[in-house]
């Protein structure tokens, strides 16, 4: 396919641009304009109405197909969640609005879906305060260690480590050596935390643990009683990787059970479309304990009721983004709890772990299901028993795409070989997850008959199987136009 500049022809145009009165250079200081036309294509409306219409049919997304990667939560956004975000009254006003004097009354909307947010945010999840600011799962991840890095620096804590299962996102062991702590790994035990090994790293240089619940095999700790009792003694704080609350929301509130720092990650469970980077938000929710080191500034509400910023946060560990974070994803969250409401935010976890269930059990004697008891949200399974045939996960992934479907997550968590990881999400109907099903037991039919072709695929698609090394270490990201 040509690119849009490749297409242009001298002279053809899309549109006349209006003539104005005023020439740029009676607005902008000499030294600003161009000397030369901008190298634009030359094109027709029409041109350009095709290139990008093909463009999209191109991309693969939850609008138009099934998309069950693992631990990334691709649901459906609804889009009134869109409308919601693109209020002019929102969109249109500028962020520095709130800092001019007199400004906080003028953007008192603004700053109000703010705060409702953090405090709908601390409701659901049974904490004490949220700050908006962090802008990823990651980055919210590297908030909350900074604030336990607060804590312990305030109550003259010698702290030098932080644990992290094995079964912990790549991120959570990156964000605790980003913050400066050594990094202490423990292995599960039939794939949960082990308070036994939990116990014998335990010691007062812990600053805390790491925990992702349910975790990347999306399985529910058990013992978490247990492990907040361990941690406590040692003055040792509880970071709970929200980024797959999509299994529990309205059925756990993690504050209850004694954590003290939380993110969540809006882009995965609350109406923000992702993938390809697109703009997230991980807003961190803190205990009491935590309270006085939250980023600043932060929303308060007056007792008249007025919503105002407060600067004044001496113990805060500062800013972690500029302005209130990605306030567009923030009001897409907003809309979406508000819709739902409290019943609706638990039936959609209810769902989303029927749906996981429903595969697992669909798959069950097919492929290696290496914890095949009640799965959460996703579930974790292994094409090892394929291998006979020389068939391997990432084989049966490119198949998956011939037949219209996103791939799982594959070779990820790395505890488990060969896996595939299945997370379905509530938005999809039985019909979508039995197609899903009957296509991966083909494959696995395939796996037996006609291992090559499986091994040649993807076959349908614009661009076949791609090196993915070469394509990393000699990338060519601009188009040679001369
Ligand atoms: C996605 C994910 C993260 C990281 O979140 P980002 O928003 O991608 O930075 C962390 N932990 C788990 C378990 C995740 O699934």
């Amino acid at each position: 396919m040509q690119t849009i500049f490749a297409q242009s022809v001298p002279g053809r145009l899309g549109v006349v641009p209006k003539e104005t009165e005023k020439k740029a250079g009676d607005m902008l200081p000499a030294g600003l304009l161009r000397s030369a036309a901008p190298a634009l294509p030359e094109l027709s409306e029409l041109d350009v109405v095709r290139h990008y219409s093909r463009l999209s049919r191109l991309n693969y997304g939850v609008d138009s197909n099934f998309y069950p990667l693992g631990s990334c939560t691709m649901k459906y956004n609804p889009k009134f969640t869109e409308s919601a975000a693109a209020l002019r009254e929102f969109a249109g006003s500028h962020p520095l609005l709130p800092q001019l004097e007199g400004g906080e009354a003028h953007s008192a909307g603004n700053l109000e879906a703010l705060w409702l947010t953090e405090n709908l945010l601390a409701e659901i999840t049974g904490m004490k305060a949220f700050t908006l600011q962090p802008m990823a799962g990651a980055q919210g991840e590297l908030t909350g260690i900074l604030l336990i890095a607060a804590y312990h620096r305030a109550r003259g804590n010698k702290k030098s480590r932080i644990i992290c299962p094995d079964s912990a996102h790549g991120t959570n062991p990156a964000s605790a050596a980003l913050a400066g702590y050594e990094v202490v790994n423990i292995e599960s035990k039939d794939g949960l935390i082990d308070p036994a090994a939990l116990a014998e790293v335990l010691d007062d240089s812990v600053a805390g643990l790491m925990m992702t619940c349910p975790n990347t095999l999306g399985l529910f700790e058990k013992n978490l009683p247990e492990i907040v009792r361990l941690l406590r003694r040692v003055d040792a704080l509880l970071y709970y990787d929200g980024a797959n609350f999509n299994a529990c929301m309205g059925r756990l509130r993690v504050g209850d059970v004694g954590f003290d720092v939380v993110h969540v990650n809006l882009h995965k469970t609350m109406a923000t479309p992702h993938g390809g980077g697109g703009p997230g938000a991980g807003p961190v929710g803190v205990s009491e304990r935590l309270l006085p080191f939250l980023p600043g500034p932060r929303v308060v509400r007056g007792q008249d009721g007025a919503f105002s910023l407060d600067y004044n946060l001496p113990q805060s560990i500062g800013r972690v983004a500029p302005f209130y974070g990605n306030f567009a994803v923030c009001l897409r969250a907003l809309a979406y709890i508000l819709r739902c409401g409290g019943e609706g935010l638990s039936r959609a976890s209810d769902y989303a772990v029927l749906n996981a269930n429903y595969i697992r059990a669909r798959l069950h004697g097919q492929l290696e299901i290496p914890y095949d008891r009640l799965c959460m949200h996703e579930f974790v399974c292994s094409a090892s028993p394929l291998g006979e045939w020389g068939v391997h996960a990432l084989d049966i992934a490119k198949a998956l795409l011939d037949k219209g479907f996103h791939a799982p997550t594959i070779y990820f968590p790395l505890i488990v070989k060969e896996c595939l990881m299945i997370e379905p999400t509530e938005t999809e109907s039985k019909e979508t997850l039995d197609a899903f099903c009957d296509a991966l037991l083909l494959i696995i039919e395939k796996a037996r008959k006609d291992p090559q072709s499986l091994r040649d695929a993807p076959l349908t698609l614009p661009v076949r199987r791609l090196d993915e090394t070469r394509a990393a270490r000699s990338m060519v990201l601009t188009e040679d136009l001369g």
